[in-house]
């Protein structure tokens, strides 16, 4: 088993700083092969890959069919982040978090279609959210701590391929 090594604590206050994710995302199984036909149309969320990157646009004609790569991770059931909110507060604020995800998808998703929240998993004493993408479920952590003055630990696997987020908070 690996070790992540972009392991990092946050507090509140902590200033934040990434991991490796950034600089390395070719190895990433679900990435678009760049030789995709353009237009092409994903028959699954109907997304549509034009100018080299997937958006929303009406499907144009005479498009090519390939699903997009959130597809593929939805219909694999493999995420590429995962968000986990524990601590009591959830008691009380469970909808809120539930909303605020939502929101912060429905935002990114607007000019990524590929990222995008695929299970949640609504559990007694934990809140676990799965996304398709490294970015949303950071923007989700970001936005819960605001609200909610959590803790954040962020694990990048090695490769930038995978991000584990748990967000805590005590009673
Ligand atoms: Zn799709």
């Amino acid at each position: 088993m690996k070790a992540p090594r972009s392991s990092i604590m946050e507090s509140t206050e902590g200033r934040r700083r990434w991991g490796r994710a950034e600089d390395k995302s070719n190895t990433d199984p679900y990435k678009q092969p760049k030789k995709l036909h353009e237009p092409t149309v994903c028959p699954q969320c109907g997304a549509v890959f034009h100018e080299g990157r997937w958006q929303w646009l009406e499907r144009p004609a005479g498009a090519h069919e390939a699903r997009c790569p959130a597809c593929h991770r939805i219909n694999d059931d493999f995420p590429a982040g995962v968000l986990t909110f524990t601590g009591k507060f959830l008691e009380q604020h469970k909808p809120a978090i539930l909303a605020l995800a939502r929101d912060q998808e429905a935002f990114e998703k607007h000019d990524h279609p590929e990222n995008r929240i695929m299970r949640i998993e609504d559990q007694p004493d934990k809140l676990v959210i799965m996304t398709t993408d490294l970015h949303l479920p950071r923007r989700i952590a970001e936005a819960g701590r605001r609200a909610f003055e959590g803790k954040l630990h962020f694990d990048y696997d090695e490769d930038g391929c995978f991000v584990r987020i748990d967000c805590h908070r005590g009673p």
